[in-house]
């Protein structure tokens, strides 16, 4: 779906393009006909998982499917068990008929329609039933009919799941963008050989379960970190961008139907205690859809808001913030006048400490503090420090100006994915009791770097993640909770990179052409073997990582998918890579080599459009390792929605009714029409009475 989001009013011509299907631009990537049913086809649910309905019904004015361009407003929707009844919803759901909303949207058909400008308009009628749920396990039919005869069916499954926990904790670990090949370099440059045999391993490798998952979106198969995320917290495919959502077609990215995520329903029903830490921005995908419930990605402030305050614009469950949350960010917690860019201009450093959190910004504060508050912990301005800045080039954190405070100097006491993690489970281990808590822990940089062509960081960031895997086992196991705790380590999507030989960089240097250097390349045979181990002096103490980052023959290592690159395989001793850059007399938004990287190297041209400054997505399935109680059930190929279900089984989440107990519904609890604040944004809460409550929302929608 590609929304056209800046347009004037103007109508675009018809052009009567007659695509079989568009595929680079869809329509609404949920929606193939005219009517929509949101969640979609062939969706899967927990028994007792709160959802919202979005139906909508299109009226397009022009292009391949044009109609009279006026919505049908009486369509109705029915649901019942597969073979049984279907009931309005209103009836099934027992909540009042949602009042009917209009809005139009532009997109295009195909890039020759792009190029041309010419715009596919569509006006829609929609409602939104909010928060509902499905109990009995089974096959579930909802239909929207429309336009007098026209009918959509989503054939829905709610999962049949034993209702017994099974793990009193949960730590999940995803290493961003991770897949096996990084894993296997990795292990490479760490660890070493002695004829072809390992003498050490990484701590993955011990894990006895392994699974594989796919990772495609919902309605295109390369997916990112927002859908993905979405995926493996909620058990429901989304599409590109979205967090904790369905996305809809409405201008507002806040009114998207949502679905319980793993942190809302374990705090639901069992009041446990949740805690989120990564390398990334806080506000990033990946932390952000454990509480946050919107279409874009880039709603960072009102992410943050969702962290503390959880879902108030519309009918949704209870929550009362996680007990831990740790990582980069500032940029969202600062206020406005320190250059802070946050939900309703507040300072959210005084929205935490208002709510009784601790607050800590470097490594020793981390350390130092009480395990037994909760707490928050910002310790950069956006993206933490790379562990190989921190740890080998560390000259590189001098001038950042990274500092969490907003108000200048550098952040180069920064802790690691290590000391974050650890302290993490010390609060939660301290604070939870029997409830048990939920750790999610992200390796963020992994993705970033190797979106950066930087592969010597992004394996830095990969081996801190085993590391910390390690140092997390042992930490379980002295605070006697190893035995109660099921360690989950997977990625969310993968990059098309791979090691393919080893580089002689010495006679590189020595030769002149492009072809002449890519003779430097070893293949095969003479690919020897790592010299990354076992020369130079450590400044870190831990024999999990490589003692050379400098070897004389470097891996040769690469990635399908890229901008125009000069690749000379070595570390970029300066700090994180910049493959890509503009041009002077070209377009800003057409990347060439940078001049000033791979100095040495030869070029390789681009595979990716030339707009595209670093490298992107692939396809590959990603591992999924799994230890501890329950672990069992994560062997196998799978869906990343799998790996929610997985969870959600083990941590015995699933609310099937007893017979009798009550019928297909039971009352839900949680916030009724709670809004958060007046139009006029004054700070407070405020009861909606509207039936559809308005989100107001600073500077409308992205
Ligand atoms: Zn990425």
């Amino acid at each position: 779906m590609q929304f056209i989001r800046s347009s004037s009013a103007a109508a675009a011509t018809a052009c009567m393009l007659a695509l079989a299907s568009a595929q680079t631009f869809q329509r609404l990537d949920t929606c193939k006909s005219l009517g929509c049913i949101l969640p979609p086809d062939q969706q899967d649910f927990l028994a007792g998982q709160y959802f919202d309905i979005r139906l909508e019904v299109h009226a397009p004015v022009n292009g391949s499917e044009a109609t009279d361009g006026i919505p049908d407003e009486g369509f109705t929707f029915t649901i019942g068990k597969l073979g049984g009844e279907a009931k309005p919803a209103t009836e099934y759901f027992e909540v009042e008929e949602p009042v009917i909303e209009n809005w139009d949207f532009q997109w295009y058909e195909d890039l020759f329609a792009r190029d041309a400008e010419k715009a596919s308009v569509v006006n829609v009628a929609s409602k939104a039933y909010r928060r509902v749920a499905l109990y009995e396990p089974g096959d579930y039919v909802a239909t929207l009919t429309y336009n007098g005869s026209e009918t959509t069916v989503a054939n829905w499954h709610v999962r049949d799941i034993e209702q017994v926990r099974k793990t009193k904790n949960v730590l999940l670990f995803i290493g961003d963008g991770m897949t096996t090949n990084m894993i296997t370099a990795a292990r490479l440059i760490a660890h070493k050989t002695i004829n072809g045999r390992y003498q050490s391993t990484m701590a993955m490798d011990k894990f006895r379960t392994i699974g594989h998952q796919m990772t495609h979106s919902i309605g295109s198969f390369i997916t990112d970190s927002a859908n993905s995320a979405t995926a493996l917290y909620t058990g429901h495919k989304s599409s590109v961008n979205a967090l904790g959502v369905y996305a809809d077609s409405s201008p507002d990215s806040l009114d998207d139907p949502k679905v319980e995520t793993i942190a809302e329903i374990f705090h639901r029903i069992h009041g446990g205690k949740v805690g989120i830490v990564s390398t990334a921005f806080i506000a990033d995908a990946t932390p952000g859809a454990l509480t946050a419930h919107t279409r874009d990605r880039g709603d960072y402030g009102a992410v943050i808001d969702s962290f503390i305050h959880g879902i108030v614009n519309y009918t949704w469950t209870d929550w009362s913030g996680p007990d831990v949350l740790f990582g980069g960010g500032a940029e969202n917690f600062c206020s406005p006048d320190l250059g802070g860019e946050t939900y309703m201009d507040l300072d959210y450093y005084k929205v935490f400490a208002d709510a009784g959190y601790n607050l800590v910004y470097n490594a020793s504060e981390l350390d130092a503090t009480s395990s037994s508050e909760r707490t928050l912990g910002i310790f950069s301005q956006s993206n933490m420090a790379k562990w190989l800045d921190r740890q080998v080039y560390t000259d590189n954190l001098n001038g950042n100006e990274d500092a969490p405070n907003c108000e200048g100097g550098d952040a180069n006491a920064q802790p690691g994915l290590k000391e974050m993690t650890l302290k993490a489970i010390d609060i939660l281990e301290t604070r939870a009791g029997d409830e048990g808590w939920f750790l999610m822990s992200e390796a963020a940089s992994i993705d970033k770097q190797m979106h950066a062509l930087d592969y010597d960081r992004a394996l830095g960031e990969l081996l801190e993640l085993d590391d910390t895997i390690k140092h997390s086992i042992q930490k379980l196991k002295d605070l006697d909770a190893y035995k109660d705790t099921l360690i989950v380590i997977t990625a969310d999507h993968g990059h098309g990179f791979d090691v393919f030989g080893s580089v002689d960089t010495q006679y590189m240097d020595a030769q002149e052409t492009d072809r002449e250097k890519r003779t430097a390349i070893g293949t095969y045979e003479q690919s020897g073997e790592s010299q990354y181990m076992n020369t130079g002096s450590l400044r870190y103490s831990d024999s999990n990582f490589p003692s050379n980052w400098e070897p004389r023959y470097t891996l040769a290592q690469g990635f399908g998918a890229r901008p125009d690159v000069r690749e000379n395989f070595r570390v970029h001793k300066d700090g994180p890579r910049t493959p890509a850059t503009n041009v002077t007399g070209f377009p800003e938004d057409d990347y060439f080599v940078n001049p000033e990287d791979g100095i040495g190297g030869f070029v390789m041209n681009g595979s990716l459009p030339t707009d595209a400054a670093q490298g992107v997505h692939s396809l590959t399935d990603v591992p999924v390792y799994a230890s501890g109680p329950c672990s069992e059930v994560f062997g196998g190929t799978y869906g990343n929605i799998d790996v929610f279900y997985k969870i959600a089984e083990c941590l015995g989440l699933s609310q099937v009714p007893a017979a009798g107990e009550y019928g297909a519904q039971k009352p839900v609890k949680g916030k009724d029409n709670w809004g958060k604040y007046e139009k006029e944004k004054k700070y407070g809460y405020h009861h909606y009475s509207e039936k559809a409550p308005l989100y107001c929302k600073d500077g409308g929608s992205k």
